[in-house]
């Protein structure tokens, strides 16, 4: 009588260690069949595949839509082993919500699954003009082995503003509403679960970046048009789902915060090599705010400078 009931319980205990690809990644359910595959807040790294950001999963009664493939041919296949802990259905589609390495270079591995793929047409050309720099700056941070099969691969299927998408019985809007982050950004709305995946428009618990691809100015109007929706449940492209209010304070609240203090730094005649002077301790609870503030007032003084 004893030996069939150990055998039973062999694989339940063995089953969480049963999956090593997807280590490093964690599954959020946020509504119905709607999650968030939430990676790394910190760099790309070897042990992370340059899945250092927020991923979205949709199963509908058509297939999987995934929001962003991951950073890498290794990271996408990590983020598959993740989605086949929730479903056998294959990933019919995927949405690149920007430019950034995370939100596309993980496009070649579902394609070869069979996955349509779709972007803002900003996002594509942002993609083509950086993808070289993006591949030697990810094996640098990843190895070589990390970066193993990742090719450039872009979107079939491109739109300029909105992108309407029904599979199945779910519904999906992707619109793009300006730069913000970099020039392509996206934010997808799922009107019948009130879900917005704001890809990375919406940074929460980490410090955002702003580089020379980013606009603050625009991507507070970014913000506010995704916002507009507001949404009950909201995936942002960095962090755990999460609500509007914190979306708005660790993103929309430090780039006004940061827009407001670096004008009042050259107003009182203060130089960039001085930058370093502006006091950003408001965002200290940020993560990544030690290597990621002085940069961040840099680039919007930069900015202003052309304002
Ligand atoms: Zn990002």
């Amino acid at each position: 009588m004893k030996l069939p009931r150990l055998i039973l319980l062999i694989p339940l205990f063995w089953w969480p260690f049963a999956e090593p690809l997807a280590a490093g990644l964690e599954l959020q359910p946020v509504t119905g069949k709607v999650y968030a595959i939430v990676g790394d807040l910190g760099n790309r790294s070897p042990q992370n595949l340059g899945n250092n950001a927020t991923f979205g999963l949709v199963v509908t009664s058509a297939g999987v839509v995934l929001i962003d493939p991951g950073g890498s041919y290794r990271g996408a296949q990590r983020i598959h082993q993740v989605i086949k802990q929730v479903t056998q259905q294959p990933v019919v589609a995927v949405i690149n919500t920007g430019g950034q390495d995370h939100r596309w270079l993980g496009n070649g591995y579902f394609k070869q699954q069979g996955a349509r793929i779709i972007a803002s047409a900003k996002a594509v050309a942002d993609q083509k003009a950086r993808s070289q720099d993006q591949l030697i700056g990810l094996t640098s941070l990843v190895g070589t082995a990390g970066v193993e099969g990742t090719d450039p691969v872009y979107a079939d299927e491109t739109f300029d503003q909105v992108f309407e998408l029904t599979l199945g019985d779910t519904r999906f809007e992707i619109h793009h509403s300006g730069q913000a982050h970099t020039p392509g950004d996206s934010y997808v709305w799922l009107p019948q679960q009130e879900v917005m995946f704001s890809g990375d428009i919406v940074y929460v618990e980490r410090m955002l970046g702003v580089g020379s691809q980013s606009s603050s100015k625009r991507w507070i109007d970014v913000f506010e048009a995704m916002a507009a929706y507001q949404p009950r449940h909201l995936v942002p492209g960095h962090g755990k789902a999460t609500t509007l209010d914190h979306a708005r304070k660790d993103t929309l609240g430090y780039l006004r915060f940061l827009r407001a203090a670096v004008a009042e730094f050259m107003d009182g005649g203060g130089d960039m090599s001085d930058i370093g002077g502006v006091d950003q301790s408001d965002y200290h609870y940020l993560l990544n705010h030690e290597t990621l503030a002085g940069r961040n007032a840099q680039q919007v003084f930069t900015e202003l400078e052309w304002e």
